[in-house]
C-alpha cells in the first residue's frame, strides 16, 4: 500500500457495530467488566483507548513502525523517550534544535544524572568524535527549527550503529510524508502532532514511533507507567488529519517553494534558509531524503528593527508561535521559541535577531506572494 492510502485506511477501518466510516471517539475513563478477572481487554483509559490505538496504528503505518505511542504533547513524547535511558547516560543531541528540547534537557533530564552533548551534525565525523564510552542516544532534528539544517539520517545511523546506541529522528518539520527516518537506519522517530499532523492549529499532541520490538515494548511501558497521555478527542482529530497529509504537504511545499524562490532573489531579504532551494547548502542531500521539502522557510531581514516593520505589515501571515497549520503563520524566533538557547550559541547558529520564519500554509500562492511583497518592501 503506498504512502496516502495508508494514511487514509491504516487503523482508519470502517466500525464493526455500525459501518461507520470514521474511527468512533471513545471518550470514556474506564469499560464495565464482565466479572472480576474477565473483561473485554480495555480496563482503564490511560492504558487503553481504542480511539488512541488507531491513531497510534495509523501513525506507525505512515513511518513504518512496528507500533507507536501517543501523548499530549511533543515534549511529552520527547521526555517519554528520553525514559528509556538511565541516570549516567550520555546523550549527543543536534546544537541546531527546538529551543524546548534543549530546555528540556539542560533545565530538567540533566537534574536526573543525563549528561548532553551539542554538536553540529552536518558533518557525520563531529558525531562520531563525540561519542563516549556511556553513550546511548543520538538524537537530531531535520531539517532543524528555524535553520532548516539537513542532517544525513544515514550516515549518523551508522555512527549511532558503530557506537551501540539508539538514533532518534524528531521528523516534526517534514512528516513521514516527506522523510521516513526509520527506513534510513533510525531507531525511533517522535513528532509534535501539534504541527503538520495536527495541521489545522486546533490540538497540542505528540508521538513516538520505532521499528524495534523492544524498543516499543519499553515505550509502551513508559507511556502507561508515567501517563502523558493524551485525550482521545486530540487522537480522534489527528485521524481526521491523517487522511489529508499527504494533498497538504504537497500543497505547503508548492507554495513554500515559490515564496522562497521569491525571497531568495529579493534585495532586501539578505538570507533565505529553504531545502528545496538550489543555493540551500545541502540541496543534494535533502532531495535524497526528502520527497518534498515541506512549508517553512527562514528569512534574513538584518536587523530587529527590519523584523518588527516586516512582521508587522504581513496581513496573511500571522505573527503567532506554532507551525504546520493550513493557515501561514509568521515567528520571530529569537523572542519566540529560541528564547530558552543561550545568546551566543543562538548567533553562532545564525538564529539572529532579523531572522524571522515562515510557515507557508496552503492558502492561494498568488495571495501568499503578494503578502509577502508589500510586506518587505
Ligand atoms: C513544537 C516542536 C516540539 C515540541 O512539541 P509540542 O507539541 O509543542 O510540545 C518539538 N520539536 C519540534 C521540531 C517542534 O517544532
Amino acid at each position: 500500500m503506498k504512502f496516502a492510502t495508508k494514511a487514509i485506511h491504516v487503523g482508519q477501518e470502517p466500525e464493526k457495530l455500525t459501518g461507520a466510516v470514521t474511527v468512533p471517539l471513545f471518550q470514556t475513563s474506564t469499560y464495565a467488566q464482565h466479572e472480576i478477572g474477565r473483561h473485554t481487554g480495555f480496563e482503564y483509559a490511560r492504558t487503553q483507548n481504542p480511539t488512541r490505538f488507531a491513531w497510534e496504528d495509523n501513525l506507525a503505518a505512515m513511518e513504518g513502525g512496528v507500533d507507536a505511542f501517543a501523548f499530549g504533547s511533543g515534549l511529552a513524547a520527547i521526555d517519554a523517550l528520553m525514559r528509556l535511558l538511565s541516570s549516567g547516560d550520555h546523550v549527543i543531541m543536534a546544537e541546531d534544535m527546538y529551543g524546548g528540547t534543549f530546555r528540556l534537557a539542560e533545565r530538567i533530564l540533566r537534574r536526573f544524572g543525563l549528561d548532553f552533548s551539542y554538536v553540529d551534525m552536518r558533518d557525520p565525523a563531529n558525531v562520531a568524535n563525540a561519542v563516549r564510552p556511556n553513550t546511548r542516544m543520538i538524537y537530531t532534528e531535520t531539517p532543524t527549527n528555524p535553520m532548516m539544517t539537513i542532517t544525513d539520517i544515514t550516515a549518523i545511523s551508522a555512527v549511532a550503529k558503530d557506537a551501540g546506541c539508539m538514533m532518534v529522528v524528531d521528523n516534526t518539520f517534514a512528516t513521514p510524508y516527506a522523510q521516513r527516518p526509520l527506513e534510513l537506519g533510525a531507531n525511533i522517530v517522535v513528532h509534535s502532532a501539534t504541527k503538520y499532523l495536527g495541521g489545522h492549529s486546533d490540538l497540542v499532541s505528540g508521538i513516538v514511533t520505532t521499528n524495534d520490538e523492544a524498543l516499543a515494548e519499553q515505550l509502551g511501558f513508559i507511556q502507561n507507567a508515567a501517563g502523558a497521555v493524551p485525550g482521545p478527542f486530540d487522537c480522534w482529530l489527528l485521524l481526521r488529519s491523517a487522511k489529508t497529509l499527504a494533498v497538504r504537504m504537497d500543497r505547503h511545499s508548492s507554495n513554500a517553494q515559490r515564496i522562497a524562490e521569491f525571497c531568495a532573489q529579493h534585495p532586501r531579504i539578505l538570507a533565505t534558509h529553504y531545502p528545496g532551494l538550489p543555493g540551500h547548502p545541502q540541496h543534494e542531500l535533502a532531495k535524497r531524503q526528502m520527497s518534498v521539502f515541506g512549508g517553512m522557510i527562514s528569512i534574513e531581514l538584518g536587523s530587529l528593527e527590519r523584523a518588527v516593520a516586516v512582521t508587522n505589515k504581513l496581513k496573511l501571515f500571522t505573527l503567532a508561535e506554532s507551525l504546520g497549520g493550513v493557515e501561514s503563520l509568521v515567528c520571530h524566533p529569537v523572542s519566540m521559541t529560541h528564547g530558552s538557547i543561550p545568546k551566543e550559541q543562538r548567533e553562532r547558529l545564525g538564529v539572529t535577531d532579523g531572522l524571522v520564519r515562515l510557515s507557508c500554509g496552503i492558502e492561494d500562492v498568488e495571495d501568499l506572494l503578494a503578502d509577502v511583497k508589500q510586506a518587505v518592501e
